[in-house]
């Protein structure tokens, strides 16, 4: 459940506003809405909002235009809607900065899942306490405990969280068995180094896409492992 984000909905058709709106309330988001271009900037300025989901048709002015005008000013995650399925429009979409796209007909847990997704990119990104490590598509940020795969959240034991940061911190390089014992356990005893393989093992279940053919957290053989850089 949401708790209270604000989410701009930009959108001219009433029908559509009134039912996205109710389902957002429900989950929790605090909603306004704009019916157009200039509408929608003002009301941005006025409420801040932490996410913008924008229709690519306004009256006025268009989306993109819109677009381009917010993130000027803001990096707000801003999500456009569109009935339109070209990809040209897709890319000018981004180019002008928007961060996704969801085409209409508009399938609702697949909209809930993309805020969510955007405020958790945003909350990593602007979060001043903490510092996040990126590696291909793994986000660790340090402050949180937390690590993102894409855009799912894994959930780690503190040893695997601290193994996956001192290779992050070698991304693209090999590291021993023998030097994440040091620096992750503290033990010099490299017949300890079993424990090593099995919470890489577990680290693979959980981050890679198949665990059996790991293409991030790689096997240097007779030395040691490495995460992809
Ligand atoms: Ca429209």
């Amino acid at each position: 459940m949401a708790k209270g984000e604000r989410v701009l909905l930009v959108e001219d058709e009433p029908a559509f506003v009134a039912t996205l709106r109710f389902q957002l309330q429900r989950e929790g988001y605090e909603v306004r809405v704009a019916p157009d271009g200039p509408s929608a900037l003002a009301a941005f300025a006025r409420v801040r909002p932490d996410l913008v989901l924008l229709d690519l048709i306004l009256p006025g002015m268009g989306g993109m235009e819109v677009c381009r005008q917010i993130r000027q000013q803001s990096s707000v995650p801003i999500i456009m809607l569109t009935a339109r399925t070209a990809v040209g429009d897709k890319v000018a979409g981004l180019e002008v900065g928007a961060d996704d796209y969801i085409t209409k007909p508009i399938q609702l847990p697949e909209l809930l899942a993309r805020i969510k997704a955007a405020l958790r990119r945003a909350h990593l990104a602007t979060d001043p306490t903490s510092t996040v490590l990126s590696v291909g598509n793994l986000r660790i940020d340090l402050g949180r405990h937390a690590v993102l795969v894409g855009d799912r959240e894994v959930q780690l034991r503190a040893k695997e969280f601290s193994l996956l940061t001192f290779l992050a911190r070698n991304a693209g390089q090999v590291v021993t068995r023998e030097q994440i014992m040091r620096r992750v356990w503290g033990s010099e005893d490299v017949e300890d180094s079993r424990t090593v393989d099995v919470h890489i093992r577990w680290l693979r279940e959980k981050i890679e896409e198949e665990p059996s053919k790991p293409r991030l957290l790689q096997t240097v053989r007779n030395v040691g492992y490495r995460l992809a850089g």
